[in-house]
């Protein structure tokens, strides 16, 4: 604490990770006498930078940018790009840091990193937003590259800025490197599902969990926080396997429609329009629009999916879920819940498909829009989504079994962080003290 002083996002991740190693440093104590904790821990760069754009009125306005490189270990760095007002060092690195043992998880060859910026996208127009990616990537590209540092989005960093950074660093940089950037248009390189890959592969990990334990979606209720990226595939998915989504939110309010919510038009609104989630009501007038994000986990629901941001579910709401007898909570985004809240899930018996586990989906698959960019070829949707599977459940298996070999049967919250640290721990004992 003393270290990162007012980080404190960064300090909440660390001490869930610290809480659930214990048993694994007692285990090794050669990790220790090599001081892999003190290592991991600080990142091996971070990158903060002035961006100087011009908006539609010809007034100056500046901004800030961040890369932490965290740990490249096991691969470049790699991990997307947040644009959102609330972005500064300590979200970064709490990003990134979980961002390591999420791509371990994954079995591919990726190292953990983040970046982003305090730049609102929202209220912008296309042009504002070019200008302003091109600014951000006039410094970010000195600091990457496909074998180096693959940034991808996240929010408020969707296809279209990734198009227009992909656009600047092609012009800067002399040569096609089509994997510096993962995320891509499917037109130049993007890979498909991986669009639908977060939120798909939340489904996936939730469904393993949920068999393990007896369970399936059949019939359940559920709610989801956000409608982006992750909320609107997760809800796609879901519901092909019977699951009935009640209420989606954004940061001003959620809707509640107990016919199931009308995805498509969730999509209208959200992507095509970039609109607000209270417009819903106006194409189905029996469905309700409370103000306000954070009650929208009131609402009685047998599977709770947080895909909006981090904290989100506080111990007040883990208490209400509990008493509505949730039997399940799927995070999408990372670090949705609080510590306080993921301790009492456990304490009371509800399943929680930790986030990076859970949505390691899109991650693995910009690692394969990677492996195909670097083939100089494609794989099809099939193909793809069948990989985005597989890995899913490999990443369920290996926290499993890591519980298992702990004894802590049923907490894929600790198995996920042990079974990252230690994949992480031993590949930097392998590569001596750097
Ligand atoms: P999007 O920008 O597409 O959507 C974010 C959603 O969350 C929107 O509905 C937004 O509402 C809501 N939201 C954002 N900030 C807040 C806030 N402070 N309070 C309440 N609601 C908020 O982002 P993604 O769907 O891509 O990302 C969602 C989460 O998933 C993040 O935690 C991200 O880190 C994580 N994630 C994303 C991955 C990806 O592949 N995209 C991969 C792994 C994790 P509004 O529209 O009003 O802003």
């Amino acid at each position: 604490v003393q270290r990162n002083p007012g980080e404190a996002e960064f300090h909440q991740a660390v001490e869930e990770v610290l809480h659930s190693i214990e048993p694994v440093i007692e285990k090794y104590p050669k990790f220790a006498k090599a001081k892999i904790i003190e290592r991991m821990f600080e990142p091996e760069r971070q990158i903060m930078f002035r961006v100087p754009w011009v908006d539609d009125k010809g007034e100056v306005q500046i901004n800030r940018g961040f890369r932490v490189q965290f740990n490249s270990t096991l691969g470049p760095f790699k991990g997307g790009l947040r644009f959102h007002p609330s972005v500064y060092l300590g979200i970064v690195k709490f990003l990134g840091f979980e961002q390591i043992f999420k791509n371990a998880l994954t079995g591919l060859p990726i190292g953990g990193g983040k970046g982003g910026s305090d730049f609102n996208p929202k209220g912008k127009s296309d042009l504002e937003v070019m200008r302003y990616c091109q600014s951000f990537m006039s410094e970010l590209y000195r600091h990457i590259g496909p074998d180096i540092d693959v940034p991808a989005g996240d929010i408020g960093v969707g296809a279209r800025e990734i198009g227009y950074m992909f656009g600047q660093y092609k012009r800067i940089r002399n040569g096609y490197e089509g994997g510096v950037l993962t995320g891509k248009g499917l037109s130049y390189g993007g890979s498909l599902v991986r669009t639908e890959a977060t939120g798909y592969g939340l489904i996936y990990f939730v469904r393993e969990m949920l068999a393990a334990h007896g369970h399936d979606f059949s019939d359940k209720r559920i709610v989801i926080s956000g409608s982006g990226n992750v909320a609107i595939f997760a809800n796609e998915k879901v519901t092909t396997y019977g699951g009935k989504v009640i209420a989606m939110s954004d940061s001003q309010g959620y809707v509640v429609d107990e016919n199931g919510i009308n995805l498509n038009t969730i999509k209208k609104i959200k992507i095509e329009k970039r609109g607000r989630i209270r417009e819903y009501v106006d194409y189905h007038p029996e469905a309700k629009f409370v103000e306000g994000c954070k009650n929208i986990w009131d609402i009685k629901c047998d599977i709770a999916l947080p895909c909006a941001t981090q904290n989100d579910i506080e111990l007040v709401h883990a208490e209400k879920l509990v008493a509505n007898g949730c039997l399940a909570v799927g995070e999408g985004a990372n670090m949705p819940c609080t510590n306080e809240a993921v301790t009492y899930f456990i304490e009371k018996g509800v399943l929680v498909a930790p986030a990076k586990a859970a949505n390691a989906g899109g991650v693995a698959t910009s690692a394969l829009e990677m492996a195909q960019n670097s083939m100089r070829y494609h794989w099809t949707f099939e193909e793809v989504d069948s990989k985005l599977q597989n890995i899913m459940k490999n990443i369920f298996k290996t926290a499993k079994e890591a519980c298992e070999e702990y004894g802590i049967e049923g907490n894929y919250v600790s198995g996920a962080n042990i079974a990252g640290f230690t994949k992480v721990a031993t590949a930097m004992m392998d590569q001596g003290i750097v």
